[in-house]
């Protein structure tokens, strides 16, 4: 088991107060009641004098928005042949199970690939993750149906639990540990009633999460690659599309999805290639120069979405590229839900057996 500590939340406060001399601390901040009457929270950069905030489920960003931007610089030419690098030393608070697990999705795409993106590694390096336990969900979470637990295992460098008035501190990486040296005078060893209290109240969320989650009746992750490959001649990819309207939300706001489009841009004299996010929803996004479309019709790529992350991924990575963090649910304005779209697959193939 990795190391854990136990912080007071006042010397937490003093601690960030500290690392913000050193690094840009990004925290989540409540942005105020939603249609589920619960608040969403968004990452801003800590100011001089403001404290992180613990939120009780993921932010409404993703992960990945620390990693490749909406819009990035891959080069500056002729002038300059080396991408524009940025060194800044970043600290994320508050993130969750679920962009941990699905930021896998994001490392194997640019990290091990054929090239490496040398702008997501130096961002890579220069980020440490404190993460922290999921103590509510949203009705859109579902990361219990992937197999993936409300509070983190693996790729934190440190987890925070809550527990009475402070925190228990799990040290994940060689970069959490490094910390916890630097300022061990705010961390003392947990207690074993401590560590216990962390399971209470871990196992406490599991069920309140698993009751949320079997009515619902939700697809498994063992069954998904199957579905995909079997259901590809279905009606469901026509049903669904009928209200898609291209905006690519459920793409953009997607933490494991990672497309991205190359571009010129020109600014006075420089010439810029620049890297945005791009959408398999989008109707020219496999348009190629001569002009022929392989996926022309929304029917087409919204079964491209599915099988990428259902069937693609789990030959690639082992996983499906999902994390059931259910961003794109709550974005989509055509109410396509990721959930109900491989229920229908499910249903349609039960039926016809
Ligand atoms: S968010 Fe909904 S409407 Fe927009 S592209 Fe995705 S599926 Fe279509
Ligand atoms: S597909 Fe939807 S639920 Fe799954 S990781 Fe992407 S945004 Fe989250």
């Amino acid at each position: 088991m990795h190391q854990i500590y136990y912080i007071e939340s006042n010397q937490l406060e003093t601690l960030f107060q500290k690392l913000k001399k050193s690094y840009k601390v990004f925290s989540p901040v409540a942005k105020g009641p939603n249609y589920t009457a619960k608040a969403d929270y968004s990452y801003k950069g800590l100011a001089e004098g403001e404290s992180p905030v613990f939120n009780p489920y993921r932010a409404v960003e993703p992960l990945k928005s620390f990693f490749t931007y909406a819009q990035d610089q891959a080069a500056e030419y002729f002038n300059r042949d080396e991408p524009v690098l940025d060194s800044m030393q970043v600290i994320v608070f508050g993130v969750k199970s679920c962009d941990i697990a699905g930021h896998k999705v994001q490392d194997f795409v640019f990290l091990e690939g054929v090239e490496v993106d040398s702008l997501y590694r130096l961002r890579r390096d220069n980020t440490i993750l404190i993460s922290g336990d999921c103590t509510d969900f949203k009705d859109v979470c579902h990361c219990l149906a992937w197999d993936i637990l409300p509070h983190p295992t693996e790729g934190f460098d440190l987890n925070f639990s809550p527990l009475n008035d402070g925190y228990l501190v799990e040290v994940g990486s060689k970069k959490g540990e490094g910390l916890i040296q630097q300022y061990q005078e705010y961390f003392t060893p947990a207690k074993e009633t401590q560590i216990a209290g962390r399971r209470v109240k871990r196992e406490n969320l599991i069920e309140r999460l698993k009751r949320h989650l079997l009515p619902q009746k939700l697809v498994s992750k063992d069954s998904v690659q199957r579905l995909m490959r079997e259901g590809y001649n279905l009606d469901t990819w026509q049903q669904f599309m009928l209200t898609c309207v291209e905006c690519g939300g459920c793409n953009l706001i997607c933490n494991t999805c990672h497309c991205f489009l190359l571009a010129d841009k020109k600014e006075g004299n420089i010439n810029k290639k620049v890297k945005v996010w791009d959408s398999c929803q989008y109707a020219n996004f496999t348009r190629v120069a001569g002009g022929a479309n392989p996926l022309k019709t929304r029917t087409q790529r919204l079964r491209n979405r599915f099988l990428k992350k259902f069937d693609f991924f789990v030959d690639n990575l082992g996983m499906p590229a999902c994390c059931g963090c259910g961003r794109c649910i709550e974005v989509c304005p055509g109410k396509i839900d990721i959930r109900e779209v491989l229920k229908d697959v499910a249903k349609k193939l039960s039926a016809s057996k």
